[in-house]
Formats: structure tokens, sequence, C-alpha cells
């Protein structure tokens, strides 16, 4: 897998997991230094070092051409199986057995089918990982870029090391943004949300799509942060975000899911909403 130093990128997932289990005390909650993998620390200090405004607008623009591949749901449901990380392969789930978990468990639920499919499509992005991208610009907790740093994104004090921390037009609390602008206009941390967005935005419903492109902004979703960059549409759309994010941290159980026996169900699913090809 493609530069650490991460072992798996599930690593980054069960980091955010354990920092908002339910069971946690709120000292314990406060207190990711003593606890946190050394590899994670690491991980999120080159993220927040890396993510420049400069950054995420050339990947904006380099993945929103959609000239990697052309392929169909599934299949690159089949694709992002074939990352090989160094986790332990007889006991953790591969890429597909998570995208199902999450999938089910929405399913189980009684939700309707776009919310079941967003489920299984919304890692899809982590692709990005396939194509050479180093993990700090394919997961992690997404932030604005281009405006200050909320103090509620997890480490704050890595982005000391960002060279957009000097940029004072950068640091203001609105920076280059207006007041209750919108999401849709701000910038975020590029990675494997704001991807499957572009490619995923013609075909599902937007309250997918907001499930889809912000399901990593837990300083907004989860802190209340950047309250002063959204409209009132992305308030009420963010019901569907705070929605799903239950069924993403902890869907993921040991059970094996039976990838072949579900694929009829999903694959006529894909078919409702996406072409036999999408463009990525
Ligand atoms: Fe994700
Ligand atoms: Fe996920």
């Amino acid at each position: 897998m493609s530069e650490g130093p991460l072992q798996s990128l599930e690593q980054w997932d069960d980091f955010v997991k354990s920092r908002y289990n339910p069971r946690k005390t709120e000292e314990e909650f406060r207190d990711h230094s003593e606890t946190t993998p050394a590899v994670v620390r690491e991980f999120y200090r080159l993220n927040h070092m890396h993510q420049t405004r400069d950054f995420v607008l050339a990947k904006k623009r380099q993945y929103g051409a959609k000239q990697k591949a052309v392929m169909g749901i599934w299949e690159a449901l089949e694709f992002l199986n074939t990352l090989v990380d160094e986790s332990d392969p007889d006991t953790d789930l591969t890429q597909i057995e998570h995208c199902l978990q999450t999938a089910e468990a929405i399913r189980r639920d009684g939700h309707p089918r776009w919310f079941v499919l967003t489920g299984l499509i919304h890692d899809l992005g982590k692709v990005l990982c396939l194509w050479g991208e180093p993990q700090w610009a394919v997961v992690g907790d997404t932030f604005p870029v281009g405006c200050a740093y909320s103090d509620k994104v997890v480490f704050p004090e890595f982005f000391a090391l960002n060279p957009d921390s000097k940029a004072g037009r950068y640091q203001t609390r609105l920076g280059v943004y207006e007041e209750g602008c919108g999401l849709d206009k701000v910038d975020l941390s590029w990675g494997h949300d704001e991807y499957l967005y572009h490619v995923a935005k013609d075909h599902l419903p937007e309250e997918g799509l907001y499930m889809i492109r912000y399901h990593s902004f837990y300083a907004a979703h989860k802190e209340g942060a950047y309250e002063h960059l959204m409209s009132e549409h992305d308030r009420e759309m963010f019901r569907w975000v705070r929605a799903f994010s239950p069924y993403d941290l902890y869907s993921k159980g040991t059970d094996r899911p039976d990838a072949r026996g579900l694929r009829p169900f999903y694959e006529e699913l894909i078919a409702e909403y996406f072409p036999a090809k999408v463009a990525w």
C-alpha cells in the first residue's frame, strides 16, 4: 500500500470510532495524546501539514476531470478489494465486506433503498490509494482550507506545520469565504469523501450525496464547528449526515458478510441509480 504510516486504512476508521465511543467519559474523550497509536498521530501530522488550499484545488482539478477509469460500481468495489495492506488477512475484513456490513445494517433498519446504496458505496473513493495517493490524501477527518482552523478538528496543533497557517488571508474566521455561503462553496481537505461525491453526484439523491461528501467532516457534524460557513440548507441536510454516521462507525462487526450471496441484491440496487459504467 502506498506510503504509510498507517498499516491499514482501517486504522484511521478505528481511531475515529474509539474517539466517539459512546461509552467514553468526557475526560477520556479529550485525551487522545496518550492512547493514540504513534502511527495514527504521524498520519494526522502529515495530513494537517500537507493539506494546503493549493493542494486541494489541484486535486479537485485533477480528479474532477474523471479521467482515471471507466468502471461500474460493483467493479469499483472489487477494485478497492485489491488494496492490500499490512493488516491481518485472516482476522480483518476485506474492503467489500466492510462496505456490505454498513449497507446491511442500514437495510436491516428499514431505510430507503438509496440510503442502503449510499452505505454500500460511501468509501469507494478510497480507490485513490490504488492510484498512488498517499494515505493522508485519502482518509482522515476533513476540514475547510482557506480559513481559520477550528480547534475542534482533531490534533489541531499539527496545523502549525501547514504553510497556510502563515498566510494571513487564510487565517481569519471567514478567510476566502462569506458568512453562511454554504458548504458547496467551501473547499474541504482532499480525500475519499470529496472524490466520490464528484463521481456520484449525478446519480444519487441529494441526501445521499451529503452523506458521502461530509461523512469525515466530524468537526462539523459531531462537534458543531464551522457553523458560520453553513447555509440553512446545509443544516437541514446534515440531519442525514448524522443519521448515516453511526452506521459508518459502529456497524463493523467481525462476522463476514456473504458477498457472493448478497451480490444479486446489490447489483439490482446499483442498476436502479447508476449506469453500467461510471467515469472515475
Ligand atoms: Fe469513509
Ligand atoms: Fe466508512
